[in-house]
């Protein structure tokens, strides 16, 4: 196959050999797989605040054009439309890799994570540029080890109802790494916990948008199970820190990304209630197959090597996300809303 040389822009160092400040560095050019998402949008406006030029690559699949549309009249940023299972031909310095419906209510219907990461591997080969993966918590499954660390190998159901996307995201570590080692290709390999936070989907399905619309909608909060399963949940704000730390930093990983605080599912409904209404009450439905009982991230290793810790705690984060949720259902509500 032809592959077009990759041609850095010549900085012109002047008459007088000095280096003027505008061309001094040149600007990074940055793709972000997913990017119209909920994690990928907030990680576009922090590359975008920081002067990179931005190329965002999207089916629209969960994602809304919404998210990055403040952005559109910037000469800095791009808006592609583009299946990443499709080959594509870019010229950039990073690739955050998070194309992947992320929800399991959407991610049953879609094996993106083989061939979409493929591509972007290959994309990075050709064009040295530097590779980001946002791996998951669910490589370790259902864990048998508590709290979880980066050596841990996990506990995975190969043939369940989650297997598509555990497995996926195991697969496409495999490929980061093999592409890393046979390849020399500069990797690095996010594993998020629990993400919330505002621009994250109203029909989800993951328990936190759940609850906090369900509050707001003055519905019952469905808590599948007994409701004594635990989760960590981490503010949007925190990981994308974690995911530019990572970036820049010189380990491969993998890193944990998460935050610590461990609350069961009962728990997460009181903090609901606390923070967003008193009067919300419980609905218990059936869980789900296959459900991890317990997720916790050890983030000792981020902490040490990329000098990172989360911020935000439940109690702050969620007001924040509720008052987002709330502005868009009354969007909806008048009818302006695009999806
Ligand atoms: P999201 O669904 O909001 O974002 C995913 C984005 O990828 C969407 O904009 C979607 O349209 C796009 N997409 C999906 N398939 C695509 C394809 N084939 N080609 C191009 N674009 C495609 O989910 P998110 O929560 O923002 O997740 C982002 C990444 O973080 C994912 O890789 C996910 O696996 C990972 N992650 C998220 C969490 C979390 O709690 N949010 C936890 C662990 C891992
Ligand atoms: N690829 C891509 N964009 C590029 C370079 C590669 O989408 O700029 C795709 C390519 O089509 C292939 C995959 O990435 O499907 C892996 O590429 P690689 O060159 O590693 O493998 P090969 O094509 O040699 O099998
Ligand atoms: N869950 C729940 N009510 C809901 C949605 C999910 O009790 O409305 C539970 C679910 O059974 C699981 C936990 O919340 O134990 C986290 O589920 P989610 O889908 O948010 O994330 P994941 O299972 O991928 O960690």
């Amino acid at each position: 196959r032809e592959s077009p040389t990759y041609h850095r822009r010549p900085i012109n160092h002047g008459a007088t050999g000095r280096v003027p400040v505008s061309v001094s560095r040149r600007r990074t050019r940055t793709v972000v797989t997913g990017g119209a998402g909920f994690v990928g949008s907030h990680l576009v406006d922090k590359l975008m605040a920081r002067g990179d030029e931005v190329i965002v690559v999207d089916n629209f699949f969960t994602g809304r054009k919404e998210n990055v549309v403040h952005h559109l009249e910037n000469p800095r940023f791009e808006l592609i439309r583009h299946d990443v299972v499709q080959p594509i031909l870019l010229e950039v310095d990073q690739i955050y890799h998070l194309a992947c419906p992320a929800s399991p209510v959407h991610y049953k219907y879609n094996p993106t994570n083989v061939m979409g990461t493929l591509n972007m591997l290959g994309l990075a080969k050709r064009v040295k540029a530097r590779f980001l993966i946002t791996s998951t918590s669910e490589v370790y499954g259902d864990p048998l080890e508590h709290p979880q660390k980066e050596t841990y190998w996990g506990n995975v159901n190969p043939i369940g109802v989650r297997s598509c996307y555990d497995e996926g995201k195991r697969t496409a570590e495999t490929l980061t790494m093999d592409y890393h080692r046979n390849e020399g290709v500069e990797v690095r390999i996010a594993r998020i916990f629990n993400t919330y936070g505002p621009r994250m989907c109203l029909d989800d399905g993951r328990v936190v948008s759940n609850f906090v619309s369900q509050a707001i909608r003055k519905q019952p909060m469905t808590v599948y199970g007994d409701g004594k399963q635990t989760r960590s949940f981490q503010y949007v704000s925190d990981l994308v820190d974690g995911l530019m730390a990572l970036m820049e930093g010189d380990h491969v990983g993998p890193f944990n990304l998460g935050n610590p605080g461990e609350f069961t599912m009962l728990e997460l409904a009181q903090v609901v209630k606390e923070t967003i209404d008193s009067n919300a009450s419980l609905e218990f439905k059936e869980n789900t197959a296959d459900d991890p009982q317990k997720r916790k991230p050890d983030i000792s290793k981020a902490k040490e090597l990329l000098n990172w810790e989360p911020k935000i705690t439940l109690r702050e984060g969620l007001p924040r996300m509720a008052s987002d949720f709330r502005d868009r259902f009354l969007k909806e509500l008048d009818g302006d809303f695009d999806k």
